[in-house]
């Protein structure tokens, strides 16, 4: 016995992962502006290296923070201290994390012994991308895997695109995990991407979809980050990038893109979890995106699913200008918020980003739509922050099948809305 916790000592010291033992979440409902400012300036301050989850923008929404353990009682007593109520959502985080990680050991020893793939269990990168050959090897007239281009770190990003034939048809844009924390968010794509193969030809509406349009998926956005979450650190957000004159690495992908570039709702300090980066497009995992969508020339819809807070978004975030189609997106929003309610009666906002959420520029959805792809939309998938970030396994199938009818509704309106 005593040999086999060395080995786990041994283990953990190898692979140094980040440990996140006595962090806690908390969350407050605030109550008004003076809060929100209060907040704000929490989240500017860096000596307690805090970890907002949910940023203090409105009365409307509440804030979720990470709270290393040892900064707990300094935000605490400045908590109370100007009278900011909190509850704690997260006891110690890292109890989460070992429940996660161990369920993940037990599926890949059951996956290995029956030789499948488990749709509700969460995968490090390598068995996702060896799943994607599976897929197009029991879909050889549908489904082709296509790498777009390489990670900051080397890594293939592949898309696989779903097409019955036809030169460029039109084609529908879905990503998943841009921001490479929000593990619900590939899982879904994975679920997702299994979906439509095995509904083509099955299912008379999806089918009809594909006998006309394309759909390409990139589940993996930010391959880099998702390596590094299963790797070295469950919460790392951003991608690899080396900042010249920083000790800090990464940008935040989702403020990165040529769309109110380094507006307001992005960082310029390459330390924060919002860094839009040293200029638009400078990160390879968003270049590669957008060089394949303009070469492309004939996207009509482009979604782009993180989590969490159930949301479902369209442009513009870096300004609360309305865009020209405003009420038709947000009347295809909320058929498509409905259509997925449905299922389970998990319960969705539509709205545009920034006046749901908060401004946040140089987000993909607002370049996609400035590029001329009238049908531009945000996912936010569950949950409201019971878990957040660690949403539990067992969430995957019934999340992803709930996203499916809301996206399923958005493609159908855009097959049938050609312009
Ligand atoms: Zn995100």
């Amino acid at each position: 016995m005593r040999g086999f916790w060395l080995l786990l000592v041994l283990v953990a010291a190898a692979t140094a992962e980040r440990v996140f033992t006595g962090d806690q979440v908390i969350r407050v409902n605030v109550e008004s502006e003076e809060q929100i400012q209060l907040l704000q300036a929490l989240e500017t301050q860096q000596e307690w290296e805090l970890d907002f989850w949910l940023h203090p923008v409105s009365t409307e929404l509440p804030v979720d923070i990470r709270v290393p353990r040892g900064s707990l009682s300094s935000v605490m007593e400045y908590l109370s201290a100007n009278n900011i109520l909190y509850s704690v959502v997260i006891n110690n985080l890292q109890e989460l994390l070992d429940e996660e990680k161990a369920e993940m050991v037990v599926n890949q020893m059951k996956e290995r012994s029956t030789r499948s793939f488990n749709f509700g269990a969460y995968h490090p990168l390598e068995t996702l991308y060896s799943w994607m050959d599976t897929l197009v090897a029991e879909h050889p007239n549908l489904v082709t895997k296509q790498e777009i281009g390489r990670s900051y770190e080397n890594r293939p990003m592949y898309v696989l695109k779903f097409s019955t034939g036809g030169n460029k048809r039109p084609a529908i844009w879905i990503d998943t995990g841009i921001h490479s924390r929000e593990w619900v968010s590939q899982a879904t794509g994975v679920w997702t991407a299994k979906k439509i193969a095995t509904d083509y030809g099955n299912d008379e509406s999806l089918t009809s979809l594909l006998n006309t349009m394309d759909i390409y998926m990139l589940i993996v956005a930010n391959p880099d980050g998702y390596a590094y979450t299963h790797t070295s650190d469950r919460m790392w957000r951003k991608t690899r990038s080396k900042i010249s004159g920083s000790v800090c690495r990464g940008v935040d992908p989702n403020r990165n893109w040529d769309a109110g570039f380094g507006g307001p709702g992005a960082s310029t300090n390459p330390c924060s979890d919002s860094y839009h980066g040293p200029s638009a497009h400078s990160e390879i995992e968003v270049k590669n995106v957008v060089d394949l969508i303009k070469s492309h020339g004939n996207f009509k819809s482009f979604i782009s699913v993180h989590a969490y807070s159930q949301l479902l978004m369209y442009p513009y975030g870096y300004t609360c200008k309305s865009v020209y189609n405003q009420a038709e997106l947000d009347s295809v929003g909320r058929a498509a918020a409905q259509k997925l309610t449905s299922l389970y009666g998990t319960k969705y906002k539509v709205g545009s980003i920034c006046n749901i959420i908060y401004q946040a520029s140089g987000g993909s959805i607002d370049w996609s739509y400035n590029l001329g792809i009238r049908y531009s939309f945000a996912f936010e998938l569950r949950d409201t922050g019971r878990y957040g970030f660690i949403l539990p396994a067992s969430q995957i199938i019934p999340t992803a099948s709930e996203t499916w009818l809301g996206l399923k509704h958005i493609m159908e309106y855009v097959r049938d809305h050609p312009y």
